[in-house]
């Protein structure tokens, strides 16, 4: 059978066909015709339906070891087609029948999306070559959609003392109650994470150190818009107007980021550091310090925290010899950059990531001498190539909603990604060769990721050592920007930087583009030990094949971490909401899963590494 020969009713048929095949299998638990069911090199990717964590399952074996204990315990049934069929192709897989499909559990609705091969060999019919299975909503919590919206009953309305916005300002006050939930950090990560815990009827404040929503994208260098394109950006519940433009600039970002928690009607407290606290195990609830806009100290009880903090908050700076003696400014690229004052100056960009490059970029045009230290390789990628890893974005804008689009990208699991990112980043690397040569030829240090997969790995696994071409490169293959490579800082002397190899530059100004400590330190200082170390390292693609300690279920009980790109933040909020409101609720029976429970911090592959290289 070749599925490009069918018409779409066959297609359709032979669909739903393999879903019978499958739920039948299931309910009889058959788990050798279930796992038999799976393609010998399948992806089975589990968000929250046979357990209350996120599971890869790569292979036959795999899935029949991993089924009689999950499924035992949380049962599917009622699998059906959700809509039409497309054709793909994966790998050196082709052609792939793909859909969608809808299932139940005891307690949730479920969604999936499968790709199947059809294998004519095969006496047992078509083979998952992967297949998603994940929670959508809680049955006794549905949310609200356009035809069942919230409706209220205006001739009580009429007699109430107080309207919407008195109920909603007294809300967001917290004079008598604390939130059930503090989310720490009002960027787009941890509004999302409010958002959704707000549909889910769950009191959750978000707690903000700058002064204004959006302040953390107004504070940034001037020219900064968003390096991908607002296909994949939107943000959930509420996808940007159409009309808005491929790069979002970070002013108009940050507006969208304050009228977001207005719309959405997220509580955030602005203005308001999070100084820290600690679990209370016997009554399984937090003591949050908060030091508000006021300069008052308040401490609120919260169940739940979800550290939406961005990359840490911690800079890593570098220890200098000599820093006392050089006598000219040196910051880290944190801080209010555009505020020096550097045309005609001699400026030292210490570092070769995202921001060394957009720092060294700024400093340029502003009439600065620049010179960008290199400790170690990055990967660099032109702007126009570095769309493809998201064409899938590009393909569904306006077609489809994005929370589709989100989960088709879930289901291709992190270690089947990795696997397409190799050729993948090599083509792009083709493409960039003009680029990529230049920059060898003035002695640029380059690398492909660790294990060759390019870019968007090294964003997924932890934001860090690549570059998006908007310019520098180009700067730095011209000698506008100089380069100093594969040396380290050996010390400072007064206006004058020598390095490791003994040669030496003059500088005024030293900006340490050093990226920031691991995610893990910032709940150090905020939680301690005991707390950071149940957590574990945060980011990075375990053994398991799934992120450390993001969105899903952490160590410490009463912990989330949300965070990362757009896209990340805002499909697997939907996730961290769903597990918050079941444990809330006393859904989530033993916090140990039929599989063992929260990860454990060993689990990790590598070490985490947030730091840019340089
Ligand atoms: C030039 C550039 C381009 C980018 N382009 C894209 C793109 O196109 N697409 C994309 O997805 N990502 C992009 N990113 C990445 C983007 O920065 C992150 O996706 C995003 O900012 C992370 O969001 P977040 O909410 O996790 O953290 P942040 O946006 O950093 O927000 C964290 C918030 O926590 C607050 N906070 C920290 N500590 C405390 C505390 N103790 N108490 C209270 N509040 C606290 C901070 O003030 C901040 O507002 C880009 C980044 C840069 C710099």
């Amino acid at each position: 059978m070749n599925w490009t020969n069918l018409s779409a009713d066959e297609r359709r048929q032979a669909a739903r066909d393999w879903l019978a095949a499958l739920s039948g299998a299931l309910a009889r638990r058959d788990y050798r015709r279930v796992a038999g069911m799976m393609h010998g090199d399948g992806y089975w990717r589990d968000l929250l339906t046979f357990g209350w964590e996120f599971r890869t399952l790569h292979g036959i074996e795999a899935v029949r070891a991993w089924l009689p204990g999950a499924f035992d315990r949380h049962c599917i049934s009622d699998v059906r087609l959700d809509g039409d069929c497309a054709i793909g192709s994966m790998l050196e897989y082709r052609p792939t029948l793909e859909f969608f499909f809808r299932f139940e559990t005891e307690m949730a609705h479920g969604r999936g999306y499968a790709r199947l091969l059809a294998e004519p060999d095969a006496p047992d019919g078509p083979k998952a070559l992967t297949l998603l299975t994940a929670m959508h909503e809680w049955k006794s919590f549905p949310q609200s959609n356009a035809r069942s919206r919230p409706r209220e009953d205006l001739s009580l309305a009429a007699r109430q003392a107080d309207n919407w916005l008195d109920r909603r300002n007294a809300a967001r006050q917290y004079r008598e109650h604390d939130p059930q939930v503090i989310v720490i950090g009002g960027g787009q990560a941890g509004l999302m994470v409010a958002a959704r815990l707000r549909q889910l009827d769950i009191d959750a404040l978000v707690v903000e150190k700058t002064a204004r929503i959006g302040d953390v994208w107004r504070n940034r260098y001037h020219s900064l818009h968003l390096h991908n394109e607002t296909c994949m950006n939107h943000f959930a519940y509420l996808p940007f107007p159409e009309h808005w433009p491929a790069f979002i600039p970070k002013d108009k970002l940050a507006d969208w980021l304050e009228f977001y928690a207005e719309a959405m009607e997220v509580n955030v407290w602005t203005g308001t550091l999070c100084l820290g606290g600690g679990y209370d195990e016997g009554a399984g609830c937090w003591n949050v310090r908060l030091r508000l806009a006021d300069g008052s100290v308040r401490t609120m009880r919260p169940s739940h925290v979800v550290i939406a903090l961005g990359v840490s908050g911690i800079p890593s700076i570098p220890e200098l010899v000599g820093a006392r003696e050089f006598g000219g400014p040196i910051v880290h690229s944190n801080s209010d950059t555009d505020a020096l004052a550097v045309d005609g100056k001699s400026v030292l960009v210490v570092g070769a990531g995202n921001s060394a490059h957009d720092v060294a970029q700024q400093m340029h045009w502003r009439g600065a001498k620049v010179a960008m230290l290199q400790r170690s390789s990055v990967t660099i990628v032109s702007l126009e190539s570095s769309v493809r890893p998201y064409q899938l974005y590009r393909d569904n804008d306006g077609v489809r909603p994005i929370e589709d689009t989100d989960l088709i990208a879930a289901s291709v699991p992190y270690p089947l990604l990795a696997r397409l990112h190799r050729p993948l980043s090599k083509r792009m690397a083709e493409e960039d060769k003009d680029l990529l040569d230049g920059l060898r030829k003035v002695g640029f240090l380059l690398d492909n990721g660790e294990d060759d997969t390019g870019y968007f790995l090294k964003l997924l696994r932890y934001q860090a050592g690549y570059y998006l071409n908007i310019g520098a490169s180009d700067l730095i293959v011209e000698g506008k920007i100089k380069l100093k490579a594969g040396v380290d800082i050996a010390r400072l002397r007064p206006s004058e930087v020598v390095f490791s190899d003994g040669t030496s530059l003059h500088a005024d100004i030293i900006v340490l583009a050093t990226g920031y400590q691991p995610l893990q330190e910032g709940v150090r200082a905020l939680f301690g030990d005991e707390v950071a170390d149940r957590v574990g390292p945060i980011w990075d693609i375990g053994a398991d094949g799934e992120l450390c300690a993001m969105y899903a279920r952490t160590g410490q009980p009463g912990l989330y971490v949300s965070g990362g790109g757009l896209p990340g933040a805002r499909a697997y909020s939907h996730y961290t909401a769903l597990l918050i409101k079941a444990e809330i609720e006393g859904l989530l029976v033993d916090r140990r899963s039929a599989s063992g429970g929260a990860r454990p911090p060993e689990r990790r592959a590598e070490p985490a590494a947030a730091a840019t290289p340089y």
